[in-house]
Formats: structure tokens, sequence, C-alpha cells
């Protein structure tokens, strides 16, 4: 039997990507790049050409993902953050230091921007009741090597209308984060959403 002139024994093209035009992040739009093995980690510079920040990120990172929340610092243009979580103690800053300030001291998780380009450094948490305490957040674009951790999936897809996007574009977007390998959720992933849930219900009791 045919169909439409083909061979129903006649392997299907691949889906051949149709949101190209749409773009999430400089890091993901031409493609990921793939995790090298073995990847141990790197140094991330602020965007400053005079005395930048400089962060030592001693370990690969985990959990990369890219970020539609208005809190996560995203690149010029971008409409998507691309974040990570590394243990604090791999995380050290290098140089210039004084230049960073907490964006925003009664966020859990303070993020430390440089004061001179504004970018976001390292997001640490203090509050040790927090169920990510001893993780810090970092951007691995700001570094320029290669073998990071890729991104696996989108959260809080919803939030970058609050930062102005068109709701109009929202199906493009998630056809676009889909077509990528980027599942996009509205809060965090549901590993992520598991590990919160437990830690609260340890705290309460209700899990040994
Ligand atoms: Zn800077
Ligand atoms: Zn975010």
């Amino acid at each position: 039997m045919f169909f439409g002139g083909k061979s129903e024994t006649e392997a299907p093209a691949a889906a051949a990507p149709k949101y190209t035009h749409v773009k999430i992040h400089p890091q993901v739009d031409n493609g990921i790049p793939p995790e090298k093995p073995g990847f141990a980690g790197g140094t991330l510079k602020c965007k400053c050409t005079d005395s930048p920040v400089v962060v030592e990120v001693a370990a690969q990172t985990a959990h990369n993902h890219v970020c539609g929340c208005t809190k996560c610092w995203k690149p010029e243009g971008a409409v998507f953050a691309q974040i990570a979580v590394v243990a604090r103690d791999k995380v050290t800053v290098k140089e210039n230091a004084d230049k960073l300030g907490i964006v925003d001291t009664g966020a859990a998780i303070q993020r430390h921007a440089c004061r001179d380009c504004g970018t976001h450094m390292v997001g640490r948490i203090e509050n040790t009741g927090h169920p990510f305490h001893g993780l810090d957040f970092v951007h691995t674009e700001l570094s320029d090597r290669t073998g990071w951790a890729a991104p696996t999936f989108a959260a809080f897809v919803s939030s970058i209308i609050e930062s102005g996007v068109d709701p109009a574009r929202m199906g493009d977007i998630r056809g676009r984060l889909t077509e990528l390998g980027l599942t996009p959720y509205d809060c965090l992933s549901p590993p992520l959403m598991d590990v919160i849930a437990t830690h609260v219900a340890k705290t309460s009791g209700k899990q040994g």
C-alpha cells in the first residue's frame, strides 16, 4: 500500500524543527553543546572589561536548566536565563570580590552581582532550613570552557510573561523548548519539586 506516493516501508523522516526562529538563550539557540565526561569546572568572569569579578567553580555543575523566572540574571536580549547548581564549598571568589553586592537581601537565594556590569556571579542560600541549602547557583556561560553540564529542562516558563513576553508567543516558545529537549515546566522539574516536598515532609515529620 502507498500513502501520498511513499512506500510505507520507507523510514519516516525525522520531524524537521519548526521553531528555530524562536530564540531562548544564546547557549541553546544553535544546539546544546554536550557535557564532557570528567569535566572538573572552570572560572566564571563578569562582563566588565576592566577588573572583572572572577569566580572559581571547582566541580562539574548539576541540574543545569533554562529559567524564565524574573529573578535570574539573563544575558542582553535573552528571554530565559541559564542556571545550574554546584556545592557551595566548590565556589570561591578569586578576584575583585569588592565589586559584588547582594541584589535582594530578603530573597531566599542571595544573588551576588557585579555592581558595575550587573552580572550575577553566584546565588547563595544562607538559610540552613532551605531545601537547597549547601548548593550555589551559577551561570556557567560566564566561563570560556566547554564541557559544563548541559541544560536538561526549562523552569518557570510561564513567568516570562511577567517580564513582558507576549502571552500569544507562549505556544511557539514551549514548542521550541520541547524541540531542544528542554521540557517546559511552570515550576521546577519533577525531581527538584520532589526534593523540595521531601524536605518539607521531613521537617513536618510526614517522612522519616
Ligand atoms: Zn562586572
Ligand atoms: Zn530563575
